[in-house]
């Protein structure tokens, strides 16, 4: 008879079984199996071996018969307390599977997908130190005489210093002078470091520094660009360090420069860990062992990097908290916010938020008394904010120039280039145009699969889709009249490249966008590059808005500001006044004063005037009517549901059906409120059609219990899938 049993889920192939599992624990496994391990257990009709994670291990005899388990995988270290915890939180407030949440805080990789690098170690034996016999070979002499002087060396560094062959090394192996060792190296080497000094801090940081020291809490540092926020975080950072304690410091992707690596690594030197998408898996394995294993104490990374396995976090940093990248669009979506609030709150440390623009959603929760608000309003030493100009278009227009570029840029334009200074020009948008379409019957080139018109790529001659990547070649004459007026429309990163080079065409440009932007290393180049004033121009997307730091950088032009305000969302305001005020804060990092130059046709729009003057609580007293009104977010949660399919008809009579079951328990719902099913902004992707109900409520744990009765009602099916996001960002 067992006296002992677990729960387990477990990861039958594709999938992880969303409920537990009971199995007897054999007698020899009671003192190696606890939660968070990893067994293997007979499962289904073949009793496969399957791996499973124990979530409970139970004295409860279960009231069915039960198989046992066969093993512990010893491979697999046990989950952390904390671990299992934030992938229980995941699975409640995200609706996620079992199977993704615990993804999220396993190693990274797949069981056995890491492999370790090992190199080849050569050092003088006993033998070959006090051989007095000169080798006759000269390369033979070249290899001990380095030896003798280096000590131990790796065979690559070692053949080239030399310049030896494998051939000398085997006849010197054979001799028994030199002895060879493999070992298990860093795929990361951390050069130096750690010397750099801390700066004093300037008055207003100090009195950040104090206010969060002095107290465990969350807190808001809302610093315009270059007020010296990075300075309070190290600090913050090498205050926790001190303690014997440990840090967290999230930088959005984008962010993640080498010059923000470097000035943790100047402080902190081998301490960092970096965790990022560009890693390979290895790498990223290789940091999350040095965490582990307690031989770091910093992790700075992306959004995953909240799940760094530390035991005894002290703080965590989300800088430029109000980006999109902090929220996670596929399983298990969660908001980072959320997770570092679990964290700080289980080893009782504290969080900090930083950013010039902070969202919305952040600003209520300081209206709220959750977090606690303190301002970096100037920048440090004596540089001043760019000075801002609001250019309105039309008065362009009327001046007869029809040119992409307003008056007042393209001179302060001129003078930059002539002063020998560098220049930012920034477009919300990527491709070449908009859309294609026919001058003479008004046709436009849409994607067969998703409901998009397709955009011309000039470099590539190619129409794409951006939802599916599907292409298509552009004909001479129109498919539906057979005309030869297509045209296209608008502008695009690549058109205002070409003008640029037109009317600059001295300087030294540079595209940066998604399409330039795809090789490993391509952005670091540019960065480097920029650093070094080997571009006079640098033109792209949202890529260049962020966390660049350029010194020679005077003017930065806003080609279109409207674009970001026209998108069907009701974030759009506020992305489009948080993107002005960050492209605007690349102008005026060194010496030199900068000018920003915001070309609109809508110069009088709140979010344009509000950026303009740096005025996030004027932005934001104005937003916050809107969105009260409509009972929006913050005012309330939100739960939505997508429903797709290849079948119009039959997706529509689930949707209903839906539709029916939301309104039968609305009144379950702290102020529900319902919407849809309505189309999606893109109404067919992929050969789907896809539709959205939306429910909100001023209560999330109402929705949350809603949205897990529909996970139960509605089951996904290959034909209908219905995909639930909790306080979803973007919703096309
Ligand atoms: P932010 O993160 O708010 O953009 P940073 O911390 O990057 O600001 O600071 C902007 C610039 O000012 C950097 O070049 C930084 O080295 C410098 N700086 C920050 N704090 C100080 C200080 N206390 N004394 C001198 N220079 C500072
Ligand atoms: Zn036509
Ligand atoms: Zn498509």
């Amino acid at each position: 008879m067992n006296s002992f049993f677990v729960r387990v889920l477990v990861n039958s192939g594709t999938r992880m079984t969303d409920k537990p599992f009971t199995y007897a624990l054999p007698s020899d496994l009671e003192k190696t199996v606890k939660r968070g391990s990893a067994v293997y257990v007979p499962f289904g009709r073949g009793n496969r071996k399957t791996p499973a994670m124990v979530l409970e291990v139970t004295d409860r005899v279960p009231d069915f018969p039960t198989k046992e388990v066969i093993r512990k995988i010893e491979e697999l270290p046990d989950l952390p307390e904390e671990a299992l915890a934030i992938a229980q939180f995941l699975v409640e407030t995200t609706l996620s599977d079992w199977a993704s949440a615990l993804q999220s805080v396993l190693p990274p990789g797949a069981i056995g997908e890491f492999v370790p690098k090992i190199r080849s170690f050569y050092r003088l034996t006993e033998e070959g130190k006090t051989s007095s016999v000169p080798p006759r070979a000269h390369r033979q002499t070249k290899v001990m005489d380095y030896l003798r002087k280096e000590g131990e060396e790796e065979q690559v560094v070692l053949l080239k210093a030399t310049g030896a062959s494998s051939s000398t090394l085997k006849a010197l192996l054979e001799k028994g002078w030199i002895e060879k060792a493999d070992r298990r190296v860093a795929r990361r080497e951390v050069e130096v470091g750690g010397r750099d000094p801390m700066l004093p801090l300037t008055g207003d940081q100090k009195k950040v520094f104090d206010r969060i020291v002095r107290e465990r809490g969350t807190y808001l540092v809302c610093g315009v660009t270059g007020s010296g926020k990075t300075e309070v975080y190290l600090q913050l950072v090498d205050k926790v360090l001190r303690e014997g304690k440990q840090a967290i410091v999230l930088v959005p992707e984008i962010s993640l420069t080498p010059q923000t690596i470097a000035r943790f690594e100047g402080r902190f030197g081998r301490r960092v860990a970096i965790l990022h998408s560009r890693l390979s898996t290895s790498e990223r394995y290789e940091e999350w062992e040095k965490i582990r294993e307690g031989e770091v104490s910093i992790a700075i990374g992306a959004r995953s990097a909240i799940f760094a396995p530390f035991e005894n976090l002290g703080l965590i940093v989300i800088d430029e908290e109000h980006e999109g990248s902090y929220i996670s669009e596929k399983n298990p979506k969660y908001h980072t916010y959320d997770i570092a609030r679990f964290r700080t709150d289980y080893h009782g440390a504290s969080l900090v938020l930083g950013t010039a623009t902070p969202s919305i959603r952040t600003l209520y929760r300081v209206d709220e008394g959750e977090i606690t608000r303190l301002d970096l309003p100037n920048r440090v030493g004596s540089r001043s904010m760019p000075k801002v100009q609001l250019v309105d278009m039309r008065e362009e227009l009327k001046a007869n120039n029809r040119t992409m570029f307003s008056r007042p840029l393209y001179r302060a334009m001129d003078q930059a280039l002539k002063e020998g200074n560098q220049v930012i020009l920034f477009l919300n948008k990527r491709g070449h145009t908009s859309f294609v379409f026919c001058r003479s019957c008004g046709y436009v080139y849409r994607c067969d699969a998703c409901d998009v018109a397709m955009t011309y790529h000039k470099g590539r001659k190619r129409l794409v889709c951006h939802y599916c990547g599907r292409e298509k070649v552009l004909g001479k004459k129109c498919p539906n009249c057979g005309s030869n007026a297509i045209r296209d429309f608008g502008a695009g990163t690549e058109q205002l490249e070409e003008e640029v080079r037109r009317l600059f065409p001295e300087a030294r440009v540079v595209r940066a966008d998604a399409d330039t932007m795809t090789r490993k290393g391509a952005y670091d180049r540019v960065y480097r590059d920029m650093l070094a004033g080997r571009i006079d121009i640098l033109l792209g997307t949202q890529m260049i808005a962020k966390g660049f730091d350029f010194p020679r950088v005077t003017v930065v032009g806003v080609m279109a500001a409207d674009i970001s305000l026209n998108l069907p969302d009701i974030r759009a305001n506020e992305r489009t006044f948080q993107l002005i005020t960050q492209v605007a804060g690349r102008a005026g990092r060194g010496d030199q004063p900068g000018q920003v130059f915001i070309q609109t046709y809508k110069s009088d729009h709140p979010a344009i005037v509000t950026a303009a003057q740096y005025d996030v609580d004027a932005f934001y007293q104005w937003e916050k009517k809107i969105r009260a009104m409509n009972h929006y977010p913050p005012f309330s949660r939100e739960l939505h549901i997508r429903i797709t399919s290849p079948d119009r008809a039959a997706l529509l009579d689930k949707a209903y059906d839906l539709r029916a079951f939301i309104d039968s328990r609305l009144g379950r719902l702290e102020e529900g409120q319902v919407e849809g099913p309505t189309p999606c902004v893109i109404e067919r992707m992929n050969r789907r059609y896809r539709f959205g109900i939306m429910v909100r409520s001023s209560k999330q744990e109402d929705l949350r219990g809603l949205g897990r009765e529909i996970l139960d009602a509605f089951p996904s099916t290959p034909k209908i899938n219905i995909v639930l996001t909790m306080d979803p960002v973007s919703i096309f």
